[in-house]
């Protein structure tokens, strides 16, 4: 069986993938940032990289290289630019990247493009960088289309109630937390040091933010809620809901084709 991610298939392997009706390219993007004391800085690029691999796995995709570098980090979302171990794209520049990667691709031959989001503050800019590259390509011989998603947004309430039995606070907070921990102690354990956790209340945030940023509003862990109740069952329960159901989204939005990888 061929590996699904392309930076490890020869280039005649990716030109039969790509010749196929529905050929399908999953882009992961994260971040290098960080992500308190007991976790690596690239948690939001392998977490998304590991996702869309099994979500190609599941649709017949390949996957790209991962987009390693974000949008700013935000105090309320991501512990702030200012944090040692973050570094960051400005907006254009992200923007940017993905106009010219998804126009590659796009004029490469696949049908279909998609990038899975694993860092909150990128959404916006890969939308303008996406909705660019496809505006730039319409024309009639050209049907690319592309999806846009943050792996996160398909967690169930099913699986919420399950992961946050104490409650679910937001998505924004979760940098640092449970969600990404759990997900870290499944797919990279060796990455993950539980002892050092720190364990605090959930960060209080401000409606607005402030320039230049104050760095005690960020909690001194980096983190903006404790991932003390982190498990790799927990992490189980959200991979498998997550690569399900965006799975299920491509299978509806997108004309996939067959299975090219591997006849099942
Ligand atoms: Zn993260
Ligand atoms: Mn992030």
């Amino acid at each position: 069986m061929h590996s699904v991610f392309i930076e490890e298939l020869d280039a005649q392997t990716y030109a039969e993938h790509l010749a196929r009706p529905g050929a399908t390219i999953i882009i992961p993007a994260g971040a290098t940032e960080q992500h308190g004391p007991h976790m690596p800085l690239g948690v939001d690029a392998m977490l998304s990289r590991t996702i869309a691999g099994a979500v190609a796995e599941k649709t017949g995709a390949l996957v790209a290289p991962a987009l390693c570098y974000g949008y700013k980090s935000q105090p309320r979302s991501g512990g702030g630019n200012h944090r040692a171990g973050t570094v960051s794209l400005g907006g254009c520049s992200l923007s940017q990247m993905v106009e010219d990667v998804v126009g590659s691709f796009i004029a490469q031959g696949f049908d279909n493009v998609v990038v899975l989001n694993g860092h909150f503050e990128n959404y916006q800019f890969i939308y303008e960088g996406l909705d660019n590259a496809v505006a730039r390509t319409r024309n009639p011989g050209a049907a690319a289309r592309a999806m846009l998603l943050s792996y996160w947004d398909f967690v169930d309430e099913e699986t919420l109630s399950k992961v946050f039995p104490d409650g679910f606070l937001g998505w924004d907070i979760e940098h640092g937390g449970i969600l990404e921990t759990s997900l870290m102690l499944l797919l990279h354990p060796a990455l993950v040091k539980m002892d050092r956790v720190v364990d605090h209340p959930p960060a209080k945030l401000t409606p607005y933010d402030i320039f230049p940023e104050d760095p005690s509003r960020t909690p001194d862990s980096g983190c903006l809620s404790s991932a003390k109740g982190a498990t790799a069952e927990r992490g189980r329960l959200l991979f498998e809901t997550v690569t399900s159901q965006v799975a299920d989204a491509l299978k509806n939005e997108l004309l996939l084709g067959g299975m090219p990888l591997e006849a099942n």
